[in-house]
């Protein structure tokens, strides 16, 4: 479509869109699980592909159609694979690439299910990994085994925001013949595009940024070959790994708004970090638009912003954040992530509290670590909320 030379803000507005009798300007819920066919032939031609047209909502349907277009041309792709969640995104991914025998590096702080998974379910099937800080391109090299076939990145991390060097991680791979996927969640298109850096596969949980709003929970694959493409999306039609219409209709409406969201959170979430960085009960604040931050230049680089995600340490430990978390006001004391309302979350007493020390410790988790996510709310309503709350350790 000649939709692909526009620009990233009319994409987010225009593409995918489907045109239908009526003319509805935005594409419809086709909330229908089967499609009728005109006559045996027409149903033989679909079947065959020789006929464009839809057959079966699991195949594919043109709710999740519009979706799937719309996020493959963002992410400068050649086709788009929506699923049910997040996680259902980096299965199809793991499941694509890795069959018995085969060997996966990923980085260290991937989202934790993406790394369980991996450790508890894959190696049923004698699929071996490796953890390594991704962000030290040796580590990558030295983990590297004449069975690796993926190279599996996030980028940046959660929560400690560490990055990775997509272009030259992905040059270490290809010399070797290793697929590289990334999950793009923390950045979303429109402040990284990670097939464009040279990797062969993006991956999102749009309950995250894409859609924006905290009531839908999906995913997407983003191939950049057609036999990256046509590989993945047979493997989702066979095990039924598909979105919803209804779910694909919410997430395009969300992500249309993409650009002025991450703007306005960015715009506060610089503002926020710096009000944290002086503050005297905070130890350090990583987000990595922070001249302090140790990756700043290769953002700069890499990234056309720095997000809205950050952690910072308050002193005091484990009581200290438990007091934060006790007092904010405005903030949202909930896990998840890229919303319009500023999440807090803190991972030592809430979401990590069950890991060993040791597993703490190799993730970055320190007790007083605190991460946030942040919204597009006046962003003096959030600095005087964190301020109460401070104030109060
Ligand atoms: C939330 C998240 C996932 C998992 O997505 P779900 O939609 O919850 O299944 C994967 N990766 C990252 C980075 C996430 O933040």
């Amino acid at each position: 479509m000649d939709k692909k030379n526009n620009e990233f803000e009319t994409k987010l507005i225009h593409s995918g869109t489907i045109k239908d009798q009526f003319g509805a300007v935005v594409t419809p819920i086709y909330q229908s699980s089967t499609f009728s066919f005109e006559n045996a032939d027409d149903g033989a031609d679909k079947f065959a592909k020789r006929k464009p047209g839809y057959i079966y909502t699991r195949i594919a349907n043109p709710t999740i159609q519009d979706l799937e277009d719309t996020m493959a041309d963002l992410e400068n792709g050649y086709g788009g694979i929506a699923v049910a969640s997040g996680m259902a995104a980096v299965n199809l991914v793991y499941m694509g690439f890795l069959k018995a025998g085969d060997h996966v590096v990923a980085s260290e702080a991937v989202y934790g299910p993406s790394r369980v998974v991996l450790e508890k379910f894959y190696t049923q099937y004698n699929v071996e990994s490796t953890f390594v800080d991704t962000s030290d391109l040796q580590e990558i090299k030295n983990a590297f085994r004449p069975n690796t076939k993926l190279l599996y990145i996030e980028t940046p991390t959660n929560p400690t925001m560490v990055i990775t060097d997509l272009k030259e991680s992905a040059k270490l791979a290809h010399e070797r013949g290793i697929v590289v996927a990334v999950d793009n969640t923390f950045s979303s298109p429109y402040l990284q595009k990670p097939l464009d850096l040279g990797c062969d596969i993006v991956l999102h949980s749009i309950t995250k940024f894409i859609n924006g709003h905290a009531d839908v929970v999906g995913g997407v694959v983003v191939a950049k070959t057609k036999e990256h493409f046509d590989h993945l999306n047979s493997l989702m039609i066979l095990t039924g790994a598909n979105m919803d219409p209804h779910q694909a209709y919410l997430v395009r409406r969300g992500l249309k708004t993409l650009s002025i969201r991450m703007d306005r959170a960015e715009k506060n979430a610089m503002e926020i970090a710096k009000f944290l960085e002086l503050h005297p009960k905070t130890e350090w604040v990583a987000y990595p638009g922070l001249d302090s931050h140790p990756q700043h230049e290769l953002a700069k680089e890499q990234m056309s912003g720095f997000g809205a995600l950050m952690s910072f340490e308050v002193k005091g430990g484990l009581e200290a954040g438990k007091i934060i978390m006790d007092n904010v006001k405005v903030a949202v004391l909930a896990v998840s992530l890229g919303g319009i309302e500023t999440l807090i979350q803190h991972p030592a007493s809430m979401t990590h509290a069950g890991m060993s020390k040791t597993a703490k410790i190799e993730a970055g988790i320190t007790d007083g670590l605190i991460r946030l996510s942040v919204g597009i709310e006046d962003v003096n309503d959030l600095i005087a909320d964190l301020k109460q709350a401070l104030d109060k350790v």
